[in-house]
């Protein structure tokens, strides 16, 4: 089968909403900034309808940097020994939610290394307890790979929400990205007991990882396109200087906002973070990301000093300034642009009947 040019290919994916796989490899391969423009004025078409000019927030909140996983490209990989630990107790978690609270903030995503001290019993307390206080805020999970019986657990205490990305659908280069012990068809197999068991589900990719290709990329849409996510981060591989990657270049912050885009044609009504990777590499690098078709943002609500301690690459992106600060400033730059940041859950958008 021949592929096609890029441009009929973007018309096509506007279409049927789904590429066979050499076609995706095509249409990635073919990246040109005028192929990016193209696609970022069609991800802004699709979003409209379903959600006009508005910008959802998340309250982040990095509750534990202790980590049982070795992933060759994080800085808080266990083998990290310069990398100081902390973990947050419950009452610091909830005056976090607290402060997110006031700011108008809707949903907490509570986010961690696999940290066995959070049994399932400690973590669905965390959520019961920020459940029954603000009953009206999503609760998203993105603590990693666990039991189906935990997860059930998690839904149970009122989780609405878990970021669980793949990382990349194909088995060798996943491998590449991980000790043995971790595997490909776990991390799916965890992706699809999240769906099955109701929570908004999250999957998502780092750009430039290395030995990602075209040929890889393109599974890991072929996988978003079967999947159907409710939401996809994907942000720029960036080295942490402790990790065996810490020579190795970073992604591209053109490919990752024209990835965006493409994501965006291809699941019209997805939740679809501008990252903090991609605000880290790029200037303006959130607004950019809601040109190329995002629709999320996620300020971080972690306390100031364990902030620079949660890092899993180098010069993560944190405004010294205070919660309140960032979000104003945040407003604005939306504004500029012509989006309006809102204060609701922004749960994902029904499909059309
Ligand atoms: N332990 C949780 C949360 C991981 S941190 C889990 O396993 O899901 C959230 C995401 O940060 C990861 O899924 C990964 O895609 C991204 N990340 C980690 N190290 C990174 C790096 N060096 N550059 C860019 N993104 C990175």
């Amino acid at each position: 089968m021949i592929p096609g040019h890029p441009t009929q290919l973007l018309q096509k994916l506007s279409r049927e909403h789904r590429l066979a796989p050499l076609e995706w490899e095509a249409l990635i391969g073919g990246y040109t900034p005028e192929l990016a423009a193209q696609a970022a004025e069609l991800a802004r078409d699709f979003r409209e309808p379903f959600y006009g000019k508005k910008i959802f927030i998340r309250g982040l909140i990095e509750f534990t940097n202790y980590c049982r996983n070795d992933c060759l490209y994080c800085g808080i990989r266990r083998s990290n020994r310069n990398a100081p630990r902390y973990r947050l107790n419950r009452e610091e978690i909830l005056s976090c939610c607290e402060t997110g609270w006031e700011l108008g903030f809707r949903t907490f995503v509570l986010q961690g290394g696999e940290d066995p001290w959070f049994t399932d019993e400690r973590i669905c307390e965390l959520v019961r307890a920020i459940k029954k206080r603000w009953p009206e805020c999503a609760v998203t999970l993105s603590i990693g790979e666990r039991e189906e019986e935990s997860y059930r657990k998690f839904r149970e205490a009122g989780a609405d929400r878990y970021l669980l990305r793949h990382e990349t659908a194909d088995e060798c280069h996943y491998r590449r990205l991980h000790p043995p012990e971790l595997s490909l068809s776990h991390r799916l197999d965890c992706l699809r007991t999240l769906k099955r068991l109701g929570f908004q589900t999250g999957a998502g990719f780092m750009v430039g990882s290395p030995g990602q290709t075209v040929g890889t990329l393109a599974k890991d849409l072929v996988f978003l396109q079967e999947f159907q996510p409710d939401m996809v981060g994907i942000g720029p591989f960036l080295p942490h200087h402790d990790t065996p990657f810490a020579g190795e270049p970073a992604g591209s912050g053109e490919l990752t906002l024209y990835l965006l885009s493409l994501i965006r044609i291809l699941l019209p009504q997805v939740l679809l973070p501008a990252t903090t990777a991609l605000g880290t590499l790029l200037p303006n690098g959130r607004e950019q990301g809601m040109l190329a078709g995002a629709n999320v943002v996620m300020p971080n609500l972690s306390p100031e000093d364990v902030r620079d301690k949660y890092t899993l690459y180098d010069n993560k992106l944190h405004s010294g300034s205070e919660a309140a600060e960032g979000l104003r400033r945040l407003q604005e730059s939306m504004a500029a642009i012509g989006y309006q940041v809102v204060c609701d859950r922004g749960d994902r958008a029904k499909r059309q009947p």
